[in-house]
């Protein structure tokens, strides 16, 4: 018999409150789901807590969780996962998100994403900005209006509000040891980025942390394995976990990504002897902030019609396996952005019937929640 294959599926934000439109039942109730149906009712549900208490509902934490790392103890913030995303060398270095942001003349945030420019732009704007301002710390181009500048170590200590939470709003510099030097970088770009002629007129630091200690993988659990993913935060924690991340052209984390083409990259990559493979797509979640109902549905009807219908006869092909599938977080329609809420997630094992259950909100509903950090040993069965 073949090695057993394990397989993670993460539908980004999938987990929902009952909605109106759908007749007060969630997207994941409503949605046509005939793989996912019969996968649950021969497997084990349950409800498992991606966000430890007290940290904020994002898809870095919750992923991370997924990932099997406990992000009350491995994260230690965005940007860094963002660097690794970018294949930076973090050792001695902390990593900030350097935003090209548009103030206003009154200090008003007036667009955390400074008019959206385009990467080639962006990148001059970045190599000017690393050759001036450059030395103590190191500018690196990323997308569009989301860059990296990585700093000296001490320089980790600092209050940085993210700009998206000013919009529209007096900008609230940097407080802490650390927040001279920010603020002086911040104020010295104004000079470089005028010379641009963009909307951005100068860049905003946040979200920084030292390179998270995260042991790979394949030393904890002696596998190989790999991530198909739209996302640089997930890419990021991929390639800190030591993944092998695979890019599929088309993948674009929107409702027309490239579902098949994300499918047939992990039955590639366990058929090419990877061990695990974790699938993450984004839809459900941009329909979630898009409150866009129609949308959450048909994400969810997609990943059953054009990943697990095709999926699931594929590893069966490579013997015995076992899925786990859950999202990172809640993005609920209502609220139109994460909670911190625990969520449904279905364990399947081809060699077993599990006591079956339904896969949705209420079909786990008071059922104490596991740590979802936890579900990754209990997948692998270590
Ligand atoms: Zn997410």
């Amino acid at each position: 018999m073949d090695a057993m294959k394990y397989v993670v599926c993460v539908p980004d934000g999938c987990s929902d409150e009952p909605v109106d439109e759908l007749g007060g039942r969630t997207p994941l109730e409503a949605a046509d789901l005939p793989v996912l149906r019969s996968l649950a009712a021969r497997g084990t549900v349950g409800r498992a807590a991606t966000i430890p208490a007290g940290m904020p509902p994002g898809s870095d934490v919750g992923n991370m969780a997924i990932f099997g790392y406990d992000p009350a103890r491995y994260h230690t913030g965005r940007a860094p996962i963002e660097a690794a995303a970018m294949r930076l060398d973090l050792t001695g270095r902390v990593a900030y998100r350097c935003n090209l942001v548009t103030v206003g003349p009154d200090g008003t945030m007036v667009d955390f994403a400074g008019g959206h420019p385009d990467s080639d732009a962006a990148a001059e704007v970045i190599r000017a900005l690393d050759a001036e301002l450059g030395g103590d710390v190191s500018f690196h181009p990323g997308v569009k209006y989301r860059h990296i500048m990585l700093a000296p170590p001490d320089w980790t200590d600092a209050d940085c509000v993210p700009p998206h939470d000013l919009t529209g709003k007096p900008s609230v510099l940097p407080t802490g040891a650390a927040a001279p030097h920010l603020v002086e970088l911040m104020e010295r770009s104004r000079a470089v980025l005028g010379r641009f002629g963009l909307d951005a007129n100068q860049i905003w630091l946040w979200g920084q942390g030292p390179g998270p200690a995260m042991p790979a993988l394949a030393d904890r659990f002696g596998l190989r394995g790999g991530l198909v993913t739209e996302v640089d935060l997930v890419r990021g924690l991929g390639v800190l976990a030591g993944l092998d991340v695979v890019e599929v052209p088309g993948a674009n984390a929107w409702f027309d990504t490239n579902y098949e083409g994300m499918r047939d990259a992990a039955i590639a990559g366990l058929r090419d002897g990877a061990d695990l493979w974790i699938v993450h797509i984004e839809a459900s979640d941009e329909a979630g902030h898009a409150g866009d109902v129609a949308e959450k549905v048909r994400a969810l009807e997609n990943w059953d019609a054009r990943v697990l219908a095709d999926l699931i006869p594929a590893l069966d092909d490579m013997g015995d396996w076992r899925l786990l599938l859950l999202p990172d977080h809640a993005t609920p329609l209502r609220l139109r952005t994460h909670t911190p809420d625990p969520v449904p997630y279905l364990l399947v094992d081809s060699r077993v019937d599990g006591p079956g259950g339904t896969y949705s909100e209420a079909g786990v509903a008071g059922l104490e929640p596991v740590a979802a950090h936890d579900l990754m040993a209990v997948l692998l069965e270590r």
